[in-house]
This record gives structure tokens, C-alpha cells and sequence, in this order.
């Protein structure tokens, strides 16, 4: 028979007493993270670090699985649209599970009412939902959107790695596109002979690719030609159209992706998400459209340098990281100094 007594067993009410301590304080640090998450995302610091998202600063430089960072951004976004559930998710009757889960819904449920031209939630109206949702676990919680919105509480986009290579990859699709994936599957039956997703994707993706990804630029610019003729004009006349020649150099100098560079630790973005053809004398101040002054970056770090240059501001929290314009310069208009 075993003896599970030892001399150093302490009794269970310490045990548990001290567990109970243990978690409360593992809860306010977790109401903690999300301030400075927060903070983080308000400031733009994960963007001076060469972060093109909240979401990869948590993941990269916090070491948090993509599963972690999500919950903890989405509550982060709960929190800041509705202040008082802190108080839920510090004492535990909202879990982060379920907080996300209902930030998620809102931004879906928006998306869908402006998509049908209606209005938005009402603060209200997500106050309401979210005080339902303190003490639900993330079973009743899926229950109850699903009852108030079945079209935009359906699961999530999301994918997870798998072994030898593969990633599993769940969305739902609407009927039109499907419909249209029906289609492309008869049209490349010859290229895809087994009809499978996959397969029709890797199909479409090459295709995709060849048509928008800038070409390899010639080796040398064609002299004295017509194109040629018009980039001077161009260029002379101080225009912002870029020729289809310098965007192919620009992209492979800055090897397709963002060049934002944090100054302290020299660490790149390196994003190919949403790239843009930026100029780093601003065509505002009289920077130029050619390749000397064109670089690429990410749509956020793009917006990110002309905040910090006083000629835009972002706007938080925004995914898209919309861009509202500050000032408008005219020639009448002295021109900020870079
Ligand atoms: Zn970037």
C-alpha cells in the first residue's frame, strides 16, 4: 500500500489557500498584459520595432502561440471598446476564450450590417451582449451569437500548422464563391485531374502570381524609346505615377517586402503584406518618383513614416490602419520642414 504522506506534506487548506492567491494574482497580470498591449498598439511601438502587427510583435517578440496572441488582442479590443468587463476577466467570469470570441462577433457583425447597409452595434447593444456573456463558457457562448447573429457567429477564419509541411486552412465560404470554385474546378479539370481544393488553389495561386507579381526588371532601361521619353516628362512635370519599369527595380532591390528598419536594433519588417511604393523624401516636400526615392513598405509602416512626418495620422486599433488625412498642403501653403 502507498503512503502519501511525507514529512514535508503541508496540509491542503495551505495548498490550496496559497493556489487560490496564486491564481488571482495570475489573473491580474493577465488584465496587466492587456493594458500594456494595449499601450503597445496605441503608440505604435510594435511599428518602431519593425513589427507590421500587434499580432506579430506577440508572437515574435513575446514568444505567445498565434491561439494566445489572438485571444489577448481581441480582449485587449473588448477592454478598450468596454472598460467595465476588466473587472469580469480580472475576477475570472470572462474568460479570454469567450472575451475574444465576443470581440470577434462584434467586428464580424459589423462588417456584415455595413456590408448590408445597415448600422452598426450600438455601444448598447455590445454591452449587452458582453454582460450575457460573463459566466458563459465558450460553448453557450458560440449558443447565444449564433441566436443573435447565425451568419457572422460561423467559426472563424483560421489556420494551424501540420506535419511534414502541410497547414490546415478552415474558412467558410460564401455560396457564390463556391459556386465559382465549381466553375474554376471544371475550367482546370485538365490541371487539376483530381479535383481538389489544393490542388485548384495551387492552380490559381501560380496563376494569380505570374499575372501581379512585378516581373523581373530588364537589365538595362531602354534608351531613347517612347516609355522612356514619357518617364522624363514625367518626371520633369513632378508626378506621382510610378512607370511599370522602376516599380520591377524598386521591388526586386528591397527583395519584395518592407523595408522599415527599427534604428535601434536594425531589425527589418521584411512584411509582403499590402506593400506600397513609398517615397522617402516625401513627394510633398519635393521628393521625387524615381527609383533613388521609391522604397517599398508595408501598408502600416508606410502609414506609420507619415505620422511620424506630420502628414497623416493612423488610426488605432483599425486592422487596415486607415489613413486620415491632417493637413492639406497647397502650393499657397508653407510646407513643412522635413
Ligand atoms: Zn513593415
Amino acid at each position: 500500500m502507498s503512503c502519501y504522506v511525507t514529512a514535508s506534506m503541508r496540509n491542503r487548506e495551505t495548498v490550496l489557500s496559497e493556489l487560490q492567491n496564486a491564481v488571482a494574482e495570475e489573473r491580474r497580470s493577465q488584465l496587466r498584459v492587456l493594458h500594456l498591449l494595449r499601450e503597445v498598439e496605441r503608440d505604435g511601438h510594435y511599428l518602431e520595432m519593425g513589427f507590421p502587427s500587434v499580432f506579430e510583435f506577440a508572437t515574435q517578440s513575446l514568444g505567445y502561440s498565434a491561439g494566445a496572441a489572438h485571444r489577448r488582442i481581441q480582449s485587449m479590443r473588448l477592454i478598450k471598446t468596454l472598460p467595465e468587463m476588466a473587472t469580469q476577466i480580472e475576477t475570472g467570469s470572462l474568460s479570454l476564450c469567450v472575451a475574444a470570441k465576443t470581440q470577434s462577433f462584434f467586428k464580424s457583425e459589423d462588417i456584415r450590417r455595413k456590408s448590408e447597409g445597415d448600422p452598426k452595434l450600438s455601444l448598447q447593444a455590445k454591452q449587452e451582449i458582453a454582460q450575457s456573456m460573463v459566466g458563459a463558457s465558450m460553448r453557450e457562448c458560440e449558443k447565444k451569437l449564433a441566436e443573435i447573429s447565425p451568419e457572422a457567429a460561423l467559426p472563424s477564419e483560421k489556420t494551424k500548422e501540420l506535419p511534414r509541411g502541410k497547414t490546415l486552412i478552415q474558412f467558410s465560404a460564401a455560396q457564390e464563391l463556391m459556386e465559382k470554385l465549381e466553375r474554376l474546378k471544371c475550367l482546370l479539370a485538365h490541371q487539376n485531374p483530381d479535383g481538389s481544393y489544393e490542388g485548384l488553389l495551387g492552380v490559381l495561386a501560380d496563376m494569380a502570381l505570374r499575372e501581379i507579381e512585378p516581373k523581373k526588371p530588364e537589365s538595362a532601361p531602354p534608351k531613347d524609346d517612347a516609355q522612356t521619353a514619357f518617364v522624363s516628362t514625367v518626371e520633369k512635370e513632378r508626378s506621382r505615377y510610378i512607370p511599370v519599369e522602376v516599380k520591377r527595380r524598386v521591388f526586386a532591390r528591397d527583395e519584395g517586402c518592407c523595408t522599415y528598419k527599427d534604428e535601434e536594433t536594425g531589425k527589418r519588417c521584411r512584411s509582403r503584406f499590402a506593400l506600397e511604393y513609398d517615397h522617402a523624401k516625401p513627394f510633398a516636400w519635393g521628393g521625387e518618383t524615381n527609383e533613388a526615392n521609391l522604397r517599398l513598405r508595408c501598408r502600416s509602416h508606410n502609414a506609420y513614416t507619415a505620422e511620424k512626418q506630420g502628414l497623416t495620422k493612423r488610426c488605432v486599433g483599425v486592422p487596415t490602419y486607415l489613413l486620415v488625412k491632417i493637413c492639406v498642403i497647397s502650393r499657397s501653403r508653407p510646407l513643412p520642414t522635413p
